[in-house]
């Protein structure tokens, strides 16, 4: 069974070709166009993506070594995600498949990012907790099979990934500013600043307040000395990343004792950050969970996730039409 996956939920185009549950090929085509504007320009994204879709999946096809006819369906992420972008991957699947006369799989993106767990060994056994952070989403989804997956808490506002952005924003950091925020960090002290935790109920979180509670800190700071930003940068990086990880770490821990599960697992662009990493590696040890933490490549977008979701689906006969549309609010 030869599956070909795409993914252009955002601002990066993706192929990957998954033989048999193995992943044979994974190309990813970042679009760099977006960095001047300090954010994803989505008519931008889209134009990117019809530039990128054919180079990168025959790409896909050369590095695995599978010709076209060879493929037993085309999988494609139908959403969450930018419509412009969504629409050019749904396009081009669409059309590969009816030309092949091969069947079509529709995937959920965010339900792709937890499935990146499956890629490669170890993977959590059922039940599990995965905490989804990205740019997007901040969810903790209690995940029962691979097709079955509950939300029971998520962000209110903004998604953590865009409180590290919108933080390096304010640092003057370009877009997107999250992994530069983890590289300053490494060179800071944590406990310099203190910014608040905010209470959310329950399992739920909230990142507006942070974002706030920052720029009233830079803007007093910088009004008595204005080098205080570039003299403290590591310093700052250090405690905004302290701060964000311990917000979604508290409630990780909640969902754990309120479930009684302790098999553990990240997914989503935000896991690649190496703070998150380590303080939820020495929880886990702490507390006798199974902690289970993506390769790098498969946090971000990619299409070697979408492949794995579609290969659970194709297993289940779960095809999808021609007259599919893609969902930009698509809900797990
Ligand atoms: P969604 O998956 O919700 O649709 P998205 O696809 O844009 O959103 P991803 O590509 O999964 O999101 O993740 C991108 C986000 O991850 C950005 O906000 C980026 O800053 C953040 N990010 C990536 N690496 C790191 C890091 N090392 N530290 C902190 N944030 C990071
Ligand atoms: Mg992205
Ligand atoms: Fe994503």
């Amino acid at each position: 069974m030869n599956i070909l996956a795409i993914e252009s939920s955002c601002d990066e185009t993706s192929a990957a070709v998954l033989s048999n549950g193995q992943l044979l090929s994974n190309v990813i085509a970042a679009q760099l166009i977006h960095e001047q504007y300090g954010g994803v320009v989505p008519e931008l994204a889209s134009r990117a993506h019809q530039q990128h879709i054919l180079p990168v999946v025959e790409r896909a096809l050369t590095e695995a070594n599978i010709p076209k006819n060879a493929l037993s369906a085309v999988a494609f992420t139908r959403g969450p995600g930018l419509l412009g972008s969504l629409l050019v991957g749904a396009s081009f699947a669409k059309a590969l498949a009816l030309g092949l006369n091969i069947p079509l799989i529709e995937v959920n993106h965010m339900q792709a990012h937890v499935l990146a767990h499956f890629i490669e060994d170890p993977a959590p056994a059922f039940p599990f907790l995965c905490l989804t952070v990205s740019g997007g989403h901040t969810q903790i989804v209690l995940v029962r099979n691979p097709l079955d997956m509950e939300v029971i808490g998520q962000t209110q506002d903004d998604a953590v990934g865009e409180a590290f952005d919108k933080s390096a924003k304010l640092l003057n950091l370009p877009y997107p500013g999250g992994p530069l925020i983890d590289r300053y960090a490494k060179a800071g002290n944590p406990l310099a600043y203190r910014f608040p935790l905010g209470e959310m109920p329950g399992l739920d979180y909230s990142f507006s307040g942070i974002k706030t509670a920052i720029l009233y800190f830079l803007r007093d700071r910088t009004s008595d000395n204005p080098a205080f930003i570039s003299e403290n940068i590591a310093d700052i990086c250090a405690s905004i990343q302290y701060t964000l990880v311990q917000m979604l770490l508290i409630k990780l821990k909640r969902a754990s004792r309120e479930t009684g599960i302790k098999e553990i697992a990240i997914a989503g662009g935000v896991s690649a950050n190496s703070g998150l990493r380590t303080a939820l590696t020495q929880l886990g040890t702490e507390l006798g969970w199974n902690v289970y933490i993506p390769r790098f490549e498969y946090c971000t977008d990619n299409a070697a996730m979408i492949a794995k979701a579609a290969q659970f689906k194709f297993e289940q006969g779960d095809f999808t039409s021609q007259a599919v549309s893609p969902l930009p609010r698509m809900a797990l």
